[in-house]
């Protein structure tokens, strides 16, 4: 908890002051779904996508994340809980920043992603469901995991023996055993779009 002699100090230049120099809204893409849904890869191919438009786009991802910021967390149902809060205040100062914070995580627990979801103004959170069913993930399995999983060498592995809570109202669904990775990210730009977070007309370097 923060002590009581901490507090909180809002710098010089304000958020609309950023999302007006660089002619985006700030906001979270939350990519949730199993793993080898296709999370990373489009994530990455968006975020490739997005920069050669000239957009401020940054990718927080699953691993790399575990690597670092939150290598003291397991994968219990409480050090998942505090995994996603980390990453969800981090994404929150990108978002601030105005950026398009664009997150892949499983975040199998729906309260977990409301969570985030509720620490940000409406319209600034974008769930998107990378929604593959279990059989095309345990065939792609890039990394070997469901394998290992199977075979009971990982604990609490999602979608084997732990659960994942599809989102009820997500603002996209990608059912990536149809979309191919391109269509995909098409879909995510028109949403960008159409919730206002891009437009074309006000492209920075066009
Ligand atoms: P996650 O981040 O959800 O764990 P990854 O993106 O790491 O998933 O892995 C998904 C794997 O599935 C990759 O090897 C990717 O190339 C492959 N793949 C095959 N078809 C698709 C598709 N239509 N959309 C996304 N990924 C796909």
């Amino acid at each position: 908890m923060a002590g009581t002699n901490v507090v909180w100090s809002d710098g010089y230049v304000r958020p609309d002051e950023f999302e007006k120099r660089s002619g985006q809204k700030g906001c979270i893409l939350w990519l949730t779904g199993l793993s080898a849904s296709g999370k990373s890869t489009i994530a990455r191919e968006l975020e490739r996508t997005l920069f050669e438009r000239g957009r401020n786009v940054f990718v927080l991802d699953g691993d790399n994340i575990r690597h670092g910021l939150n290598k003291d967390l397991g994968f219990s149902p409480e050090a998942r809980e505090e995994n996603i809060r980390r990453i969800g205040e981090v994404a929150k100062l990108f978002r601030q920043s105005g950026a398009i914070a664009i997150t892949a995580f499983i975040s199998p627990y729906r309260k977990d992603r409301d969570g985030v979801r509720a620490m940000l103004d409406p319209g600034r959170f974008l769930e998107v469901y990378v929604k593959a069913d279990i059989e095309t993930c345990k065939k792609r399995d890039p990394k070997g995991l469901y394998e290992k999983a199977m075979q009971g060498k990982i604990p609490e592995f999602t979608g084997v023996s732990a659960p994942y809570e599809a989102p009820d109202h997500p603002e996209l669904i990608l059912d990536t055993a149809v979309l191919s990775v391109k269509e995909s990210v098409t879909r995510i730009l028109e949403m960008l779009e159409q919730s206002g977070i891009v437009s074309d007309s006000e492209r920075p370097n066009d």
